[in-house]
């Protein structure tokens, strides 16, 4: 019994760190989830409460130039508008040395949307709003996922939509925080039940309006996507 707790306990500290995932640095600028001496090894700087689900020494890491580029930056590749090199930046290898300060987000063809059945007119027809109000930006809808027996998901049901606004499924990005927000200040012409991104959750039934940082923390779901890196979550009523 003794040796079965301490591993649930070692279990629980283990997830609660998601290393190597996104998170707002120093000067609010793109940063990566790691501990502060594999930040500092990598020429970054770290600062502390940024990367708020995870252990102590895991820290939010930003490098505002890298040597790659006269004006690089160290960003996620899905967000760089210009050339990445590797081999420059603290985290794994899709934070690249940037070419280009500019943002990058997006420049996706227009998604498809799913028919209205299955899926609920309400979740159509907030998926349609969204994309409309950031062109190029979403890459792909999901509807309907992920629903074997027994899910509870309201996906199951027809009544969430997953916007995919990174290169990839699994690619991390910082876009979605724009998204996230605006689906908020837009919960009631959308009929938000809640929100998911970045590993954190926000429902209109509990939680004031605010800027994401402050939405609540989520648990450590294991990667990119089941933490909410890579697309933004709404469920709608
Ligand atoms: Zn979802």
């Amino acid at each position: 019994m003794r040796t079965q707790s301490l591993f649930s306990l070692l279990a629980a500290s283990v997830a609660m760190a998601a290393v190597n995932e996104p998170c707002i640095g120093s000067g609010g600028r793109a940063g990566v989830c790691v501990s502060s001496a594999t930040c500092s090894s990598s020429g970054g700087v770290s600062i502390s409460g940024a990367c708020p689900a995870d252990g102590a020494d895991i820290k939010c890491c930003t490098k505002a130039s890298c040597a790659a580029y006269s004006s690089g930056n160290c960003r996620w590749q899905s967000d760089c508008a210009g050339s990445s090199a590797s081999g420059y930046c603290p985290g794994p290898s899709q934070m690249k040395c940037c070419s280009s300060t500019a943002t990058g987000f997006g420049g996706y063809s227009a998604p498809s949307f799913p028919a209205v059945g299955s899926c609920k007119q309400v979740s159509v027809t907030g998926a349609q709003k969204v994309v409309a109000a950031f062109p190029g930006r979403v890459r792909q809808i999901y509807c309907i996922r992920d629903c074997a027996a027994g899910a509870t998901s309201d996906h199951c049901v027809g009544k969430a939509i997953d916007f995919m606004c990174s290169d990839a499924g699994g690619v991390p990005t910082m876009s979605g925080r724009e998204i996230a927000e605006w689906v908020m200040n837009n919960r009631s012409g959308l009929n938000v039940k809640y929100i998911i991104w970045g590993q954190k959750i926000w429902n209109p039934s509990v939680d004031g309006v605010k800027a994401w940082t402050s939405w609540r923390t989520m648990e450590d779901r294991g990667d990119v996507t089941q933490n909410h890196w890579d697309h933004v979550h709404v469920s709608f009523n």
